[in-house]
């Protein structure tokens, strides 16, 4: 009879899948010291949250996956739970790391973190923006930077700077028109070098873009440093909501404090100074309140907002007195006195 292997209890345990997240336990991380005595197989699993309510099912479903594994007679689990920061760099001289989710692309994700990134470092702030869309990484077109400055050996990958912000983009590592796929292994490195041989300096800021929806690189950049918090933005219409729901619960069960959700395209202001509803009302709202966490912003649509993002200059540096760029302002403003109130700022 063949003997259980390290790596057939790790290949078991990789069919298992975290009831909320759908992933499975082996690629969240959550699997530790695998120990095999005999025909006695024993590892620990560490939960993100100490109070997860669906603890006892991954336990069970952990042991009944390895049970069934050939050559196992018994299956002793320890349920344990992350320290939120263990394991991470911390040596980083960034106050406050914020990412900006969405549950799906297209909502004006980039828009928001450009957009935030620029007003905040207007403000006298030292701000860094990293693109981590591996899907759509808009951002170096959004901030008019088409490559990176030469980097000197010593000194680590130099950022671009655009309108006092430090860029760094997941585009500039790869052609234009030669789209990469990313890999989880290499996926996770790549974030791991934005951050950390990226010379971000001293920063009070780091903005991250991520990709929409909730994937590796969310769960890579959770596993390398402590995110301070993370804003989701999306629209107005109920269809969108699922989604966004969906990136809510990702970041609660990463330990992600939510810092408010962003309703993007809310109305459209007439010449009347009616306001247009155009895809409807309500899904901010909906979203803050389950997320329970505030409704930060209601953008308007704004023409300027686009093409400040076409052209490469955005509007709260191109056009600060147009509404989009008053409500992109305030927007900053409120997760800048959200940061230094609740969080370490
Ligand atoms: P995502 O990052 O969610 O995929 P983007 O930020 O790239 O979305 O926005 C998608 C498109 O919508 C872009 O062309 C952007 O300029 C435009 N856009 C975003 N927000 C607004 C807005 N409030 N008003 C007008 N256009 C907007």
């Amino acid at each position: 009879m063949p003997g259980v292997t390290k790596d057939r209890v790790l290949q078991a345990l990789s069919q298992v899948q975290d009831p909320e997240l759908h992933r499975d336990l082996v690629s969240l991380g959550m699997v530790k010291d695998v120990a095999i005595e005999n025909a006695t197989v024993s590892f620990t699993i560490e939960l993100t949250t100490p109070a997860c309510p669906l603890r006892q099912q991954i336990q069970r479903d952990a042991e009944q996956a390895v049970m069934a594994l050939e050559g196992v007679d018994s299956v002793r689990v320890t349920m344990g739970a992350k320290v939120p920061g263990d394991e991470k760099i911390k040596d980083l001289a960034i106050k406050n790391i914020i990412a900006v989710g969405s549950g799906k692309g297209g909502v004006g994700k980039s828009t928001v973190a450009v957009n935030m990134a620029v007003a905040l470092s207007q403000c006298g702030a030292s701000v860094g923006l990293l693109d981590a869309d591996i899907y759509g990484p808009n951002v170096p077109m959004m901030m008019g930077v088409e490559a990176l400055p030469p980097s000197p050996k010593e000194k680590g990958i130099q950022p671009a700077l655009a309108y006092g912000v430090k860029v760094m983009s997941i585009g500039f590592m790869v052609s234009p028109g030669q789209p990469l796929i990313w890999r989880g292994p290499m996926l996770h490195s790549a974030i791991k070098q934005f951050l950390m041989d990226v010379d971000w300096g001293e920063l009070d800021y780091l903005i991250i873009d991520l990709p929409p929806g909730t994937g590796d690189v969310q769960l890579s950049l959770v596993q390398t440093v402590p995110l301070s918090g993370g804003v989701i933005v999306t629209m107005p219409q109920q269809v969108s909501f699922d989604d966004a729901a969906r990136a809510v619960s990702m970041f609660k069960k990463l330990d992600v404090p939510i810092l408010g959700v962003v309703e993007n395209m809310s109305y459209l202001k007439l010449e009347d100074g009616s306001l247009r509803r155009l895809f409807g009302e309500g899904g901010g709202e909906q979203l803050a309140r389950m997320a329970g966490s505030p409704l930060l912003a209601e953008i308007p649509i704004d023409e300027g907002i686009r093409e400040g993002g076409d052209q490469g200059e955005p509007v709260v540096a191109s056009a600060p007195e147009s509404p989009g760029a008053k409500a992109l302002n305030a927007l900053a403003m409120s997760v800048a006195a959200r940061m230094s109130m609740t969080l370490r700022g």
